[in-house]
């Protein structure tokens, strides 16, 4: 191992607070990894859950591997090895994979290979680690990832891991590698592993059939969620100023929404809707305070929460500051702009998501055109100058008025921003963020195609011209070729998985790859779904039937939207 590299890692865990170091011993040792780089990983508020979860275990021990950050690291090429004790991954029993983001995925396998771990679950042998995934995007469809993974953990860390350690802290040392996996797959509800089950396609190559290959294996996985969340505490564990949020002490506030904006992954995934009571946060509160930081309020619907605005109140009291991770729009009143303006928060996000309101019926956001208007006027009466609004296109069943909608609002809230703040102090500035809408499993519109990347640079182009000479409105937007491969990633089967390889060993040529490889990536993509398929991800119980996604598909596509936004 180089010195330098050691020194970069002993320099890391000097500059944080919270690290646990254990001595390696007989516990079960697991490899937690991040497919991106540390200051990434390290804001996941869900990776740093799991690392405090297993290390909580006097039988277990972990520690943290990430991506090699280019900028820090580009000199010293090596191979990767933890943070805690500078080990290789290949010395642990487990490797596990916390996988929030699909873009991530080609990371996975540069991190394996660079740990000298076969890529491919099929190719490890006994002296292997196991390499499992878990987190929102392989509980969404793990399907893509299915060649590189011996196991998949389903849903909440917290439901579901306390049962996998406990089985693999007694049989994985003495079992086989096969034998351990089994037994996993039995006895543990919401673990997956791929090689227990078979998907046969039809000539067009539609999914036919997918069978368990023994009786023992369940049908279908269980996605595991924590009914009370009240019952343990999900703080930030390690802080540093190295990461994204490094003034931040982040805490979770609630998890699910009960909003069913029809787009969003979590509002159908992370059911039921839960919030941590206000005397348990005032604990993670507490601890946060302590340390000096802000306290970052994380979660799906943190403005609906009963005793948001109190709990903020009694921070910023104390002297403390706070941040809230996402306010919607029709929950920003008088007092909430009030403490927003008192934090000095300088940019404040907001989501009409759609531009007319016709469409924001479709997608069921939820809120109106005075609403939107409230929101923005609260926020300049109480000084507040720089918005960013978020914006997506290629939403089922966009016209070109739709889109010109978003223009025509932006341009109105940009001269309103402009009126409030004439000889006021302080830069304004509205920033429109536009996000390709991309059709995501386990929702109404999962079986949607993407929209065109050539329509979508068309209407992103329009808008960037129409708002062009705007004073003070800036337009940011991903790019539609990474939406394109976000959505494959997200939508695809395990027949993917051979495309990913091809990447990899292409050095990330997604272009070549494609080039080389009999597949046609647009049946993911572009291809309407029947809502009688069989879809790669049905396999997962997510706690919300088809039926039911499927009506509200169907709301969202007729005419019977307008009669139900009137009442
Ligand atoms: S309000 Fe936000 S979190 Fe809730 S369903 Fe809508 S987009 Fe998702």
């Amino acid at each position: 191992m180089s010195w330098k590299l050691k020194k970069s890692r002993l320099d890391l865990l000097a500059r944080e607070r919270g690290a646990i170091r254990k001595v390696w011993g007989n516990a079960l040792t697991v490899c937690l990894a991040y497919p991106n780089v540390y200051r990434t990983g390290m804001s996941n508020l869900g990776f740093q859950t799991v690392y405090a979860l297993i290390n909580g275990r006097p039988d277990c021990l972990c520690e943290r591997i990430f991506l090699p950050d280019p900028d820090r690291e580009a000199a010293a090429p090596a191979p990767p090895i933890s943070l805690e004790s500078q080990k290789p991954p290949a010395d642990f029993d487990l490797v596990a994979f916390s996988l929030s983001f699909e873009n991530d995925y080609p990371n996975i396998l540069a991190m394996l290979a660079a740990a000298g771990i076969p890529l491919l679950a099929a190719e490890r042998g006994e002296q292997d680690p196991i390499v499992i995934g878990g987190g929102i995007a392989a509980t969404l469809n793990p399907e893509p990832l299915a060649d590189f993974f011996d196991l998949f953990l389903l849903g909440e860390a917290e439901a579901l891991l306390p049962d996998f350690l406990d089985a693999t802290v007694a049989l994985r040392r003495s079992l086989s590698r096969e034998a351990y996996l089994a037994r996993i797959q039995e006895s543990v509800p919401g673990a997956y592993g791929p090689r227990f089950y078979q998907v046969v396609y039809d000539q067009a190559g539609r999914i036919v059939s997918r069978t368990p290959l023994a009786p023992a294996y369940p049908q279908r996985i269980v996605r595991r969620f924590a009914a009370d969340i009240d019952a343990f505490a999900t703080d930030q564990v390690i802080t540093t100023d190295d990461t994204e949020l490094g003034g931040m002490f982040l805490t979770e506030v609630s998890r699910g929404c009960p909003r069913g904006c029809r787009f969003c992954a979590a509002g159908f995934v992370c059911r039921p809707v839960r919030f941590r009571s206000a005397r348990t946060l005032e604990g993670s509160i507490q601890k946060g305070l302590a340390q000096g930081k802000a306290i970052g309020l994380l979660g799906t619907a943190v403005s609906d929460h009963p005793a948001l605005l109190p709990l903020c109140r009694s921070i910023l009291e104390r002297g403390g500051n706070v941040a809230i991770g996402s306010l919607r729009l029709d929950r920003l009143d008088a007092e909430t702009a009030e403490i927003l303006n008192k934090t000095g928060v300088e940019t404040v996000s907001l989501a009409p998501e759609a531009g007319s309101q016709r469409l924001r019926n479709v997608i069921h956001k939820g809120i109106s055109e005075a609403e939107i208007d409230a929101a923005v006027d609260k926020l300049l009466e109480y000084g507040i100058v720089r918005l960013r609004l978020y914006f997506m296109v290629g939403l089922p069943t966009e016209t070109d008025e739709d889109v010109e909608a978003i223009v025509r609002l932006v341009k109105g809230i940009g001269h309103r921003v402009r009126s409030a703040s004439e000889g006021k102090k302080g830069f304004r500035r509205l920033t429109l963020s536009i996000n390709q809408f991309i059709p995501k499993p386990a929702t109404p519109f999962q079986w949607h195609p993407l929209e065109e990347v050539a329509a979508v640079k068309k209407k992103l182009r329009r808008m960037v011209a129409a708002l062009r000479g705007e004073p003070a409105v800036k337009v940011i937007h991903d790019l539609p070729k990474w939406n394109y491969i976000q959505a494959l990633l997200s939508r695809g089967d395990r027949r993917v998985g051979k495309l990913l390889l091809a990447v990899h060993r292409l050095s990330g040529n997604w272009a070549q790859a494609l080039r080389e490889m009999n597949f046609n990536p647009d049946f993911y993509v572009y291809r309407p779904k029947e809502t009688g398929e069989i879809l790669p991800w049905d396999f997962i119980d997510q706690g919300c039937e088809k039926a039911i996604l499927e009506r509200e598909y169907r709301q969202a596509l007729s005419g019977d939207i307008l009669k139900e936004t009137q009442t």
